[in-house]
Formats: structure tokens, C-alpha cells, sequence
């Protein structure tokens, strides 16, 4: 059985523990560079990514995960979990994990008040996914090696580079655990 660790940092951990264990694996929450080494997989949730950026230095986690994930650990990045991931960030340098070759708007949908829910059709599912966004941000460019899942208002909003997996909006808020299976499948 696999076993998927949440960065227990801050955001949606729970229901990200709850999603990926309807899939039936094991999860692990993740705050500890020792913690690494007990999971197949992680799951970046969303929260906000400068203070995430902030505490995974004080934890001395940076370095440790960026490294586990250099080297081919999967990584599912939701939201703000999304911009850790992205090798840039529009008019920011906060600090980030940085190895996907994404660029990336923060909160570039809007306030917390014009957060939505909306259905995407995902390349690889069969059904259509229900998807929250919550003061999302907007991938604005990707090399070539990225390849697009899914888009919204002709923006990519559901991207996978190699072991990298990343979502502007947050998959664990819905019943369906269709992407947590997907990712599943990547480990
Ligand atoms: N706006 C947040 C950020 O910039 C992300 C929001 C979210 O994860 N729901 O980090």
C-alpha cells in the first residue's frame, strides 16, 4: 500500500488526508525533513504560500523536500501549494521549492469574495471534475515540457511536468477524489 504525505504546514490538510485515504492509501503528515522518508508521494496543499514558504525554511524542511522532489519524489501542489511549486512567480521572490517550469499569477482570480466553483473536463478523466478556486492563481506561461490537463478561460489551471502535478484550485473541497486517484497512479 502507498503511503501519501500532506505538508502539515497549514491550509487544507484534513481534507486532504481525507480525500487521498478514500483512495485507499495511507497518509502521513509531513513536518519533519525525517518525514520524507516514510512516503511515496506529497501533496502540497493550498494555504498561503508566502507564510508556507516562510515556515518550511524555519523548519528546516526547504532544502530537504526540494531535494526529495529534485529527485523524483511525486509532488501534487493544490493552490497556493501550486505556487511553491512554480520556478517563477510574477513580481515575486518569495521563497518557493521552484522546480516547476511554470510561471505563475497569485490570486490572480480574484478576491476570497469572488471565489466559485466550477466543472472542468480533464484530459484522462472521464467524467467531469468539480473544482473550487479560492483566490487562485493563474499559470500565465509553461515550457513545453508541461502538459495541460485541463484549462479554464483559456488558461491552464491543471498541469503535470514528469512527477510534478499541480492545480490552481483545490480538488480536496468536492466529493470527488478523481485527481487524488490520478496522482495516486503517478507514484
Ligand atoms: N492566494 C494564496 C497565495 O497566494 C493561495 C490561495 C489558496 O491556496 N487558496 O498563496
Amino acid at each position: 500500500m502507498k503511503t501519501v504525505g500532506i505538508l502539515g504546514i497549514q491550509g487544507a490538510i484534513e481534507e486532504h488526508e481525507a480525500s487521498i485515504r478514500k483512495t485507499g492509501c495511507t497518509t502521513v503528515r509531513v513536518k519533519a525533513p525525517a518525514d520524507l522518508k516514510k512516503i511515496d508521494g506529497i501533496v502540497l496543499p493550498g494555504g498561503e504560500s508566502t507564510s508556507m514558504g516562510k515556515q518550511l525554511e524555519w523548519f528546516g524542511l526547504m532544502e530537504p523536500l526540494r531535494q526529495a522532489i529534485a529527485q523524483g519524489l511525486p509532488a501534487f501542489g493544490t493552490c497556493a501549494g501550486m505556487i511553491l511549486l512554480a520556478k517563477e512567480i510574477e513580481g515575486s521572490n518569495q521563497t518557493r521549492i521552484g522546480l516547476m517550469d511554470i510561471k505563475v499569477k497569485r490570486n490572480a482570480y480574484g478576491s476570497q469574495l469572488d471565489s466559485f466553483v466550477t466543472e472542468l473536463k480533464v484530459k484522462g478523466l472521464k467524467k467531469p471534475l468539480p473544482a473550487v478556486f479560492i483566490r487562485a492563481p493563474r499559470i500565465e506561461s509553461l515550457a513545453k515540457e508541461v502538459d495541460v490537463l485541463a484549462s479554464y478561460q483559456d488558461h491552464p489551471v491543471l498541469v503535470r511536468e514528469n512527477h510534478l502535478l499541480a492545480a490552481s484550485f483545490h480538488p480536496e473541497l468536492t466529493d470527488s477524489v478523481e485527481l487524488h486517484r490520478y496522482f495516486i497512479q503517478m507514484l
